[in-house]
């Protein structure tokens, strides 16, 4: 439920309606706006009774949201959420920020050669599992703690953003002192627990869209992490199973603009997990933008042919470069434009130009 104060509602008025939703026994977030003040309510359990807020003083509207998931939701915060990942780089307003690296963080020279690379080529963050979800327990799983170092030995040099997985809340713990970004991936869309865990942890996450969830799923995932009072959270549309062999995920598009009719949190989509063919991912990375994607979420390796993990579907880097070079045009055809690279290497990013 969201109470909205009307235009010029005074602090004190504000402070009543909390203070009366607190005595209600529910939890009460402000929410200050450029046109007005909302205050939700959370945790409505269905027996709120909203004739003692409606009646307040400084009350324009009680508004009932109608979604399943609230706080995810455009009824509850009508503009867009910017989620910044380093200074400069932000996700959800004009730029398409750019998040590129191999699947895996294999070696220190594979990783500042990948960050290398992708900086050169205009990323703006450093993609790279320390810890990976692996079909088979056989295949690489990752170097852990080692990983993080290598990544945030990158970002020293690089200045770029660190976005890294996370599988588990001891990981997750780990991931959050040293990653910009913390990313939980499809296999654990809906691991609550770990969900829950993120949401206290201060950090941006980045949320992928799990192999068989609806949107609506998605966003009740999200919902979870904004519960727990971190809205800093990116959805990242990844591909679905689908009963098509030709790729190896149907990478669903349409997505994005239905999260942005539905929520205000920003969609990135990742093309190379979402088709798992090297040569599919640059056509629907150009799609992606052209469909208004906040980000592309894309698999750079210096080697592809020599990488631990998903080889097939990761990029050269001159094949990233020349992707980049097209997105260009296409985000300035929508009135946006890629997000700028980190100026200087660990310091602040470069002024938007
Ligand atoms: C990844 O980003 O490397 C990854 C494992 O992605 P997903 O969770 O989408 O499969
Ligand atoms: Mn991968």
């Amino acid at each position: 439920m969201l109470v909205v104060m009307q235009h010029g509602a005074t602090a004190a008025e504000i402070d009543l309606v909390v203070r009366t939703i607190v005595e209600m026994g529910y939890e009460a977030r402000p929410m200050p706006g450029a046109q007005r003040t909302a205050v939700g309510l959370v945790g409505n359990d269905g027996r709120v009774d909203d004739s003692r807020i409606e009646a307040l003083p400084g009350v324009a509207e009680v508004i009932h949201v109608s979604q399943p998931y609230k706080q995810v939701s455009r009824e509850w915060r009508p503009e867009n959420t910017l989620v910044e990942l380093s200074p400069g780089v932000v996700v959800g307003g004009r730029d398409v920020v750019i998040i590129a690296g191999p699947c895996s963080v294999e070696s220190e020279q594979q990783i500042l050669t990948a960050a290398r690379d992708v900086r050169a080529a205009g990323a703006a963050a450093l993609r790279g599992g320390a810890f990976k979800p692996r079909s088979s327990p056989y295949s690489f799983q990752g170097l852990g703690r080692r990983g993080l170092e290598l990544l945030a030995m990158a970002r020293e040099e690089t200045g770029l953003a660190i976005v890294t997985e996370a599988m588990d809340e001891e990981g997750a713990r780990l991931v959050a002192e040293y990653a910009d970004c913390i990313q939980i991936g499809a296999r654990n869309m809906q691991n609550y627990s770990l969900l829950k865990v993120v949401g206290r942890l201060g950090k941006p996450v980045l949320l992928k869209r799990g192999m068989a969830a609806t949107v609506t799923d998605l966003l009740l995932s999200a919902e979870y992490v904004l519960a727990e009072g971190n809205g800093q959270v990116i959805l990242c549309e990844r591909g679905v199973r689908s009963f098509d062999p030709a790729v190896r995920n149907m990478l669903d598009l349409t997505a994005i603009p239905v999260v942005h009719k539905l929520s205000h949190l920003p969609i990135i989509a990742d093309p190379s997990h979402g088709t798992g063919i090297r040569d599919k991912v640059t056509p629907m990375a150009r799609a992606a933008v052209a469909a208004g994607a906040d980000g592309i979420l894309v698999e750079v390796h210096p080697a592809p042919d020599r990488a631990l993990s998903d080889g097939a579907q990761s990029l050269y880097p001159d094949q990233f470069a020349e992707l980049v070079g097209e997105l260009r045009p296409i985000a300035a055809a929508i009135g946006r434009r890629l997000a700028p690279a980190p100026a200087s290497p660990g310091k602040t990013a470069a002024v938007p130009g």
